[in-house]
């Protein structure tokens, strides 16, 4: 087996076939498991349990006995509780790292995301205010409470894990939840080391649940238990609508985040230095495999040439290879996707659109067992095509032209989906109209996705879903509200 992890962090980090309920690392009932795959060589990286949904039901009965002292617990503790985390985690940074991008395939991106996201959270944890309201009567004093819900459930897809992860357990916990979660199979390494620390950081038993296995076994028994008082799930919205649908089922409430088919709008006086290699690194990050990849690129006809020009220069020299060689971008997750990709590639030339760049799989010995495809550049794509439309989840880029700026809008606009958008130009009058009118849940001016802003709350608009991660209010999304009237007695 090929292997880029230490033994010492292995030993740290990995857990081999054993997931966690109540505090104890536990095979699946069934004793089955699932093999968890190397996507740039096709090698077998580790074997997790196949759970089901007895090993969720353990698993809920474990975060319903643990909820009652958690919830109690000050929220100062919480909050101390998941900084020690966060420095567990800064002293194995490096090799969380490692483990990620050798179980996503992707090349280094940058500091790793659990540290930013739990520690913008535990400073939320002591922060969850009610209010207060006036009375008919001053013998009555009117507050209202933010509780937690209880049980908390949530799947995550393979893409991001480890953000993914940090993000539903960080947010439900710092509010006195607990926690039910189940990664996706192609990628629950990263999430099961995360785990690990969080009980070596001395978070209760039972408050962090993993359970690993396959969506329709393990991931539909989530929603549907009745212990479960309130959902997350991120990933595609065919499988968020099963997940709404068992929800109904026990009226528990939800959030979806789901996918994106973002467009990146450039006006005739953008600055394109910025722009292009902004708009490469979008569709390329992942390998496109980023629910908020700019997949769309809406160019004014009058730069439309020189903008595909350089689009595709610089895509050119975007090098394609195993995550830790020198490289932009590694294989897609699994041969399902990578099929898929492949698909969409074909279609978009069925459907006349001009392959400028790409649409193939990169040629030489170390491409043979991996899920390579290579940096793909579409032209003169029409925007009701449906690699104009549907989420790709690939490096496969589109330029759409437009002429003017009703145009634009509409064109930006013209998919089921809205999660994010940028906006490129130098005028700030049409930068404020297309900020207001674009229909997603993000919008950036000048920049791919919110550069530098701390906390910018992350979520979609139709069918990118609905409900906020990341924000100010990250944690009071997980609690409810209660109302209480006190009134005093006579003297
Ligand atoms: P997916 O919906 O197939 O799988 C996501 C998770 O759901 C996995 O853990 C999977 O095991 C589980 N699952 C599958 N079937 C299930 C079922 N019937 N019931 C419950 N759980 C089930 O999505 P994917 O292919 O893994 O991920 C890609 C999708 O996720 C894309 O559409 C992408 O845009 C989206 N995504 C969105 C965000 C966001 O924040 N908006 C972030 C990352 C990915």
């Amino acid at each position: 087996m090929t292997t880029v992890l230490s033994d010492a962090a292995k030993d740290a980090l990995r857990v081999d076939n054993a997931h966690l309920i109540g505090g104890e690392w536990v095979p699946a009932r069934s004793g089955e498991t699932i093999e968890v795959i190397n996507p740039a060589t096709g090698e077998t990286l580790a074997q997790v349990p196949r759970g089901t949904a007895e090993d969720v039901d353990d698993a809920v009965r474990a975060a319903t006995a643990a909820f009652p002292a958690w919830r109690d617990t000050s929220a100062t503790a919480r909050a101390e509780l998941i900084m020690k985390w966060v420095r567990l985690i800064q002293e194995h940074e490096t090799e969380l790292d490692r483990l990620e991008s050798q179980d996503v395939g992707r090349p280094h991106w940058g500091p790793i995301a659990p540290i930013r996201i739990l520690t913008f959270i535990a400073g939320q944890a002591d922060k969850v205010l009610g209010t207060s309201m006036p009375t008919h009567s001053p013998d009555v004093i009117g507050l209202t409470l933010r509780e937690p819900y209880g049980v908390v459930g949530s799947v995550i897809p393979w893409n991001a894990p480890a953000a993914m992860f940090s993000n539903d357990v960080g947010a439900a916990i710092a509010a006195g939840n607990t926690i039910v979660i189940k990664p996706a199979e192609d990628a629950p390494l990263a999430p099961l080391a995360l785990a690990k620390l969080a009980m070596e950081a001395g978070i209760p038993a039972g408050v962090v649940n993993v359970v690993t296995g396959y969506g329709p076994e393990a991931g539909a028994a989530i929603p549907a238990h009745p212990g479960v008082h309130r959902m997350s799930f991120t990933g595609s919205p065919q499988t968020g609508q099963a997940v709404m649908e068992a929800c109904a089922k026990n009226l528990t409430p939800l959030h979806l985040e789901l996918g994106g088919k973002s467009p990146q709008v450039v006006f005739d006086d953008a600055d394109l230095d910025a722009a292009i290699p902004a708009i490469v690194a979008g569709i390329t990050l992942n390998t496109g495999q980023v629910c908020a990849a700019g997949s769309r690129v809406v160019v004014d006809r009058s730069v439309h040439q020189e903008v595909v020009r350089r689009l595709a220069e610089r895509m050119r020299q975007v090098k394609v290879g195993p995550w830790h060689q020198p490289v932009q971008m590694g294989p897609l997750i699994n041969a399902k996707q990578h099929d898929r990709v492949m698909g969409y590639v074909r279609l978009g030339q069925e459907e006349g659109a001009e392959l400028v760049l790409g649409g193939g799989v990169p040629s030489g010995e170390e491409f043979e067992r991996g899920y390579f495809v290579e940096a793909t550049l579409f032209d003169q794509v029409r925007p009701d095509m449906r690699i104009a439309q549907e989420e790709i989840f690939g490096p496969v880029l589109a330029v759409i032209p437009f002429d003017g700026e009703t145009e634009a809008l509409e064109v930006a606009n013209g998919t089921e989906y809205g999660l994010v958008a940028s906006v490129w130009t130098r005028d700030v009058g049409r930068a404020v109209r297309m900020s207001r009118g674009i229909q997603a849940g993000q919008v950036a001016v000048n920049a791919a996705l919110g550069p530098g802003v701390i906390g910018a709350p992350f979520g979609g608009y139709k069918r990118s879903g609905f409900g906020r991660t990341m924000s100010a209010d990250a944690v009071k999304e997980y609690t409810r509200v209660k109302a209480v009237s006190l009134r005093g007695t006579a003297l």
